[in-house]
């Protein structure tokens, strides 16, 4: 794996075709309260591009945000329903065209309730991935090799795991049903950044 660190925005040079492997990292799980810091990204080639933010100066990631904003570009996240929100509040796009490996997971692997990125690799790839930093302060003005290292590795698998739980879709006809999942999800996290996240526009209930 080959890391390469950026502050504040992709370099002009570093671009994406076809497919990108995303995740983030913030100071916590809230987006309204809890600031980005971390962008990682991927082409499924062993290299992993990571913009850092180590102040909310977020209007200088220009190359980053064409990327986010590419339509043709599909980008693959695991949960991608809190990455995809705390982008769109952040930069003030939304994030189309998405894949999420846990929704994958979670219909094809129904026989388990385990549906972590470390499960799916474990169980998937036979590739035991460590989480110790996944609590670590992602604020921190210089972040650590061990906190670098941790962040590129939570992109380093994504692809990966896409052609193995796409074998899953097509074998348990379970294709359309998540495809219908992921084409949602920019409106989710629309209706978690504006409504909240326990908003179920589908629920009989309507004392929300
Ligand atoms: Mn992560």
């Amino acid at each position: 794996m080959k890391i390469h660190l950026h502050s504040y925005d992709l370099p002009a040079d570093v671009t994406f075709k076809g497919s990108v492997a995303i995740d983030t990292e913030a100071m916590g799980l809230k987006n309204h309260r809890d600031r980005l810091c971390l962008v990682q990204l991927s082409a499924g080639d062993e290299e992993c591009h990571l913009v850092h933010f180590p102040e909310p100066r977020f209007d200088q990631a220009v190359n980053l945000k064409k990327a986010l904003a590419d339509k043709d570009l599909l980008k693959i996240f695991h949960y991608a329903r809190f990455d995809v929100g705390i982008l769109r509040h952040t930069f003030q796009l939304p994030v189309e065209n998405i894949y999420c490996t846990k929704i994958a997971s979670r219909f094809v692997r129904t026989y388990t309730n385990r549906h972590g990125l470390k499960d799916l690799c474990k169980e998937l790839l036979g590739v035991d991935l460590s989480k110790q930093e996944q609590t670590s302060d992602w604020g921190s003005p210089v972040l650590s090799p061990e906190q670098l290292k941790y962040a590129a590795t939570d992109v380093l698998h994504l692809h990966k795991l896409k052609q193995k739980l796409d074998i899953l879709l097509a074998r348990e006809k379970r294709q359309s049903l998540a495809q219908a999942c992921f084409d949602f999800l920019p409106h989710r996290t629309h209706l978690d950044l504006t409504a909240g996240e326990n908003f179920d526009i589908f629920s009989y209930q309507t004392d929300g």
